[in-house]
């Protein structure tokens, strides 16, 4: 029998982490000593708190039926007293919050649905590619929004033509940002709320590195007034808990996009593991003594990256928040060209273009691994250069 795929199918690109991590587990296997800064993976253990709080929720037979709907009270109440407490931003449990897959899920399904054949989604570029993969998933058009140095890798709105922000249904938006490593203003934020309500648009912003940051704590899309009105915001518990690989977040803000999310997720999945809810609860509740020690963890390593590539003669854009550093390439060498050479030394960086056409340039490292190793990486890039 003949398969044959759809084109939706088709018409999507190689999944860029995914074949990172195929590259290098090839490597491994055949003897190559790998440092990865490629995948944004956090190495650290998930808090032990977080973890007991699982052993005992797995035990409990409540816990082992489909968890179905919007998520556990405990959950979603959780979730609006962390907003209260650390973006002093009101969110109604039952209304405003919705459990998630992992972030991930509900980036990746939101598209469907709102996007109809001739909708235009904004998506950032460079940016994760789950903006633009589920907008071809969806059979949407897509616009990008460029980000670069001298926006402060703030995308400059004036500039997408009218006559597409009128056919735009959704913007994507990513503060702090993966893969630059920078943080939006209130301004910028204020001026999204007012284009977003003049030609409707759904604001659906990533949130999911709030807590990486190095000096001022970034702020939340849905503190500015009436952002509320217009748009939703995306949270993980991966990367504030380490937690990629249980696959929980969540979603909040506008009770009708929630309430389309929801119709959505009814029919796709049936919700998050409640022993994984329990723990996230737990993780929510609890001190955040854990995050501050992570943010300190990665600091250090981002200082040592930060002088190991000013030694090497290499320029950065100094990063505010996230685990990433986003670093130009040398002359005479393409982002992909430059991985490709530390790959040599079994250095594995993200190419900036394969995250958008605006990050060519530029190479994204991961702060993904310890000092030592960070040590070791310079050591090698120093060889090849
Ligand atoms: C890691 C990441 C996510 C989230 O991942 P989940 O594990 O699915 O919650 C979302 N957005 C960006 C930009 C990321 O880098």
């Amino acid at each position: 029998m003949k398969i044959e795929y759809s084109e939706r199918i088709k018409q999507l690109p190689p999944y860029l982490f995914i074949e990172l991590d195929k590259k290098k587990k090839k490597l491994q296997q055949s003897g190559v000593d790998i440092i990865s800064l490629g995948v944004g993976d956090p190495d650290l253990p998930t808090p032990k708190h977080i973890v007991e709080s699982m052993k005992k929720a797995v035990e409990d037979p409540k816990n082992h039926q489909y968890p179905f709907g919007r998520g556990i009270k405990a959950f979603c109440e959780a979730v609006s007293e962390w907003y209260k407490t650390r973006f002093n931003v009101e969110l109604d449990p039952d209304s405003e919050v919705h459990s998630l897959i992992g972030s991930k899920e509900g980036i990746g399904h939101l598209p469907l649905a709102f996007i109809n054949p001739q909708d235009y989604v904004l998506v950032p570029d460079p940016g994760y590619p789950v903006y633009k993969n589920s907008t071809i998933l969806a059979g949407g058009n897509i616009y990008y929004l460029p980000l670069t140095q001298e926006n402060n890798f703030l995308p400059d709105l004036d500039i997408v033509p009218k006559d597409i922000l009128r056919k735009t249904k959704i913007m994507f938006l990513n503060y702090p940002n993966n893969p630059t490593a920078q943080v939006a203003t209130e301004e910028f934020f204020k001026k999204v709320v007012s284009i977003a309500k003049e030609y409707n648009i759904i604001v659906a912003h990533d949130c999911a590195y709030s807590e990486i940051y190095y000096d001022e704590p970034p702020i939340s899309f849905l503190s500015i007034p009436e952002a509320k009105d217009v748009g939703i915001e995306f949270h993980s518990l991966s990367k504030t808990y380490n937690m990629t690989g249980w696959r929980i977040g969540w979603v909040c803000g506008n009770k009708e996009i929630i309430n389309a999310i929801s119709t959505l997720k009814d029919n796709y999945d049936s919700g998050v593991f409640t022993a994984v809810q329990h723990a996230a609860v737990t993780a929510l509740k609890s001190s955040q003594d854990c995050v501050a020690e992570m943010r300190r963890i990665y600091k250090q390593r981002c200082d040592v990256l930060l002088k190991g590539l000013k030694d090497l003669g290499l320029e950065y854009i100094p990063p505010k928040a996230t685990f990433y550093v986003w670093c130009k390439v040398p002359h005479n060498y393409t982002s992909v060209s430059f991985a490709e050479k530390l790959l040599s030394v079994g250095v594995i960086c993200t190419a900036g273009v394969g995250m958008g056409e605006h990050g060519e340039g530029y190479v994204r490292f991961a702060l993904t691994v310890p000092v030592e190793r960070i040590e070791e990486a310079i050591e090698r890039i120093k060889k090849v250069l």
